[in-house]
């Protein structure tokens, strides 16, 4: 195991109004590797923005990005077939403008409105674009790129970027989705995109401010960027504080509020700044093991949450009125440029 020296990290002013006067909120470690050290999260005092600092050097990162890391574990693409994916065409048909918008019926569009309430916001929280006819998309931090997938077989063009090598080789291997190995501050194209995803990507960037100035010059006019973080005012986040699961240490160099990205992307000239809630329950029920590993265990609510039945239908439940209430520590932000 390497050992990280002092001088493998940096301190840094804040990203957004560059102050350097920032208070300790806590510190905290790594659950999602359990790689050795303590780092330390602070929140600066001139515009309240959360962030890890001091944080790993650029060139030290890599070692807190296992290739073991769930990050880049492929799953199989689920099959579109069935009820589900008959409910999920005529969702993504009638509120998304796919499979040809031509002769939509505007009356069915308002009837079916109720029954596929939960579906289009499922579709808002996983952040599909609205279609767009020969429309290209970059997906920034794409892993094994099975999102890209989904969207080339939905009629896009796609292009991902991706620093991890075996993700991206197995990504273009399995799936032919044009995967650049690269980092976004090294991608550099003259394309320009339509729709740009940034799926838990942004909370690991060394700067979020200049990735989003970038973004928006690589978006057409009208262009629909799409970035899923946590949120660091989420309930779960505020009742598990430094255990929390959404806070992943020491590669989280950001941690986002709903405040805070909004502001991001209004200064950077982003407009039709929408917000959708995500209802993931293991943000929820994680931290109960993180606790027992660090002796602090609440046995019953473990044993009682970790429940299958329980999970399935009282946690799955409670966190779906959480989420409609817009109380979960996980967002999709979509911004027009
Ligand atoms: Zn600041």
């Amino acid at each position: 195991m390497i050992k990280m020296k002092k001088n493998d990290f940096e301190f840094v002013t804040c990203d957004y109004c560059k102050s350097r006067k920032f208070k300790k909120i806590f510190e905290s470690k790594d659950y999602v590797n359990f790689i050795s050290g303590k780092f330390q999260v602070v929140k600066c005092l001139n515009c309240g923005l959360v962030f890890t600092n001091p944080r790993p050097n650029k060139s030290k990162i890599n070692y807190f990005y296992p290739d073991s890391s769930g990050y880049y574990q492929p799953e199989k693409p689920k099959e579109n077939k069935g009820i589900i994916w008959n409910l999920n065409k005529l969702t993504l048909k009638y509120y998304f403008d796919y499979f040809s918008n031509k002769n939509k019926n505007k009356l069915k569009k308002i009837v079916l409105y109720p029954l596929l309430f939960y579906k289009i916001r499922d579709f808002k929280i996983k952040g599909i674009p609205l279609f767009k006819e020969n429309g290209n998309i970059l997906d920034i931090g794409c892993s094994y790129a099975d999102f890209l997938y989904f969207m080339k077989q939905l009629g896009w063009k796609t292009t991902g970027v991706e620093m991890n090598k075996t993700a991206a080789s197995w990504a273009n291997k399995n799936f032919k989705v044009n995967v650049k190995i690269n980092t976004l501050n090294k991608f550099n194209t003259q394309t320009k995109y339509d729709a740009i995803t940034m799926r838990m990507y942004l909370e690991h960037s060394y700067s979020p401010y200049n990735d989003l100035v970038k973004v928006r010059n690589m978006l057409t006019k009208n262009g629909e960027l799409i970035i899923i973080i946590p949120n660091f005012n989420g309930l779960e986040s505020k009742i598990y504080k430094k255990y929390a699961y959404t806070l992943q240490l020491p590669t989280h160099l950001t941690h986002f509020t709903e405040d805070s990205i909004k502001k991001y992307l209004k200064k950077i000239g982003f407009k039709e700044i929408k917000i959708y809630h995500h209802k993931t329950d293991r943000d929820l029920i994680a931290p109960l093991t993180i606790l027992k590993t660090e002796g602090k265990d609440i046995k019953i609510l473990r044993l009682l949450l970790t429940n299958k039945i329980i999970r399935k239908t009282l946690v799955k439940a409670f966190i779906n009125i959480l989420s409609i209430l817009r109380k979960t520590s996980r967002i999709t932000i979509y911004a027009k440029k």
